[in-house]
């Protein structure tokens, strides 16, 4: 690894190999596109010496797509070995089939960079990240957008409301950054440790701590084929981040819990008073109200509750987080 260079004239310290891992899911109609923009910019880089192009590569992870999408990656791995692939075996999510990709990925490179298969996120800016981990010793770059005008209002909207919960509920995120991020292969091996089974990467990752720097970029419209994020999907996406995060909910409940009780005491001394006073008979509305009411804040509670004892339940079983079929490398 570290030969000494004294030899000042010749520059040859190596160049870093940039791995580029592509989740993709079902992308048949935007992965030719994609991997021809990536494999091209790759080359852009290594001519300006900022990566060792002929020692970089694309790392595909199909995430157990049902479309053309690895006979794909496999034309294109024959036409260029710097194309390779992992194959899921079933469809684990974006956030395993990325985990599985940089994982992949780790002995191949001195960094790797995350990005969309859609290249929604411009790759152009992976010539900033790539200076910044080169120049800069930083280790972990995040890819902000500057401005969500691309998406379309609800997501747009949607997104906002995610962030904004989650940091209500107490999960440290970077605002506006999804997956689009350098790791160098330090961070990669530190968030190998990270062992859990939920996973939530845009959580975990700021947790690494290691030497971080930021770059912006303007977010493009999906290049081809649709998102295969709806909303159902970004719902449960959104309640996963926070419960494998922080356990403020659970606190939540208690506090509410506690607020019922003070004015569970008020009310008694209110019926006690009234059964004193006068007639109590009529009380059905209030019995009603009540009843519901409490039945729904026990059955939320309980949903809650159950929330994290699922996530226990998952961790506890330690099973393998994703399972690769196939090989291409
Ligand atoms: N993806 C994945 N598994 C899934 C869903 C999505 O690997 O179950 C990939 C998808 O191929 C894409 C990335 O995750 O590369 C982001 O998905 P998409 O662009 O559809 O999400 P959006 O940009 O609409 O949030
Ligand atoms: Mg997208």
């Amino acid at each position: 690894m570290a030969e000494l260079n004294n030899n000042t004239h010749h520059h040859s310290a190596r160049l870093t190999r940039l791995a580029v891992v592509v989740p993709c899911y079902n992308e048949e109609e935007a992965l030719s596109f994609s991997l021809t923009k990536l494999l091209e910019l790759i080359d852009r880089m290594g001519e300006k010496q900022l990566i060792d192009a002929q020692n970089s590569c694309v790392v595909c992870s199909d995430d157990g797509s049902r479309d053309n999408t690895w006979g794909i990656i496999s034309e294109f791995h024959a036409r260029d070995p710097r194309v390779k692939g992992i194959s899921l075996a079933h469809n684990r999510g974006h956030q395993y089939a990325l985990l599985a990709g940089l994982l992949e990925a780790l002995p191949l490179c001195d960094c790797a960079i995350s990005i969309d298969a859609d290249l929604q996120d411009d790759p152009e800016v992976m010539v900033e990240m790539v200076e910044l981990f080169n120049n800069q010793g930083v280790e972990i770059v995040y890819g902000v957008r500057s401005s969500r005008a691309s998406d379309t209002w609800f997501k747009r909207s949607t997104a906002h409301a995610f962030y904004s919960f989650q940091r209500k509920m107490g999960l440290e995120t970077i605002y506006d950054h999804a997956d689009y991020r350098l790791m160098s292969a330090r961070a990669i091996e530190l968030l190998a440790q990270y062992n859990e089974s939920n996973l939530f990467l845009r959580g975990i990752v700021p947790q690494i701590g290691l030497k971080t720097a930021t770059v912006t970029y303007t977010r493009h419209p999906r290049i081809a084929g649709e998102s295969k994020y709806p909303l159902a999907k970004m719902l449960s996406f959104s309640v996963d981040g926070i419960t494998s995060f922080t356990s403020r909910p659970l606190r939540l409940i208690f506090f509410v819990g506690i607020a019922l009780l003070v004015l569970d005491i008020a009310m008694s001394v209110y019926v006690f008073i009234s059964y004193f006073g006068h007639d109590t008979i009529p009380g059905w509305t209030s019995l009603m109200l009540s009843v519901w009411f409490l039945g729904s804040l026990i059955l939320v509670a309980l949903g809650v509750v159950g929330e994290y004892i699922g996530k226990i339940f998952n961790e506890v079983k330690n099973r393998p987080r994703f399972a690769i079929k196939e090989k291409i490398f």
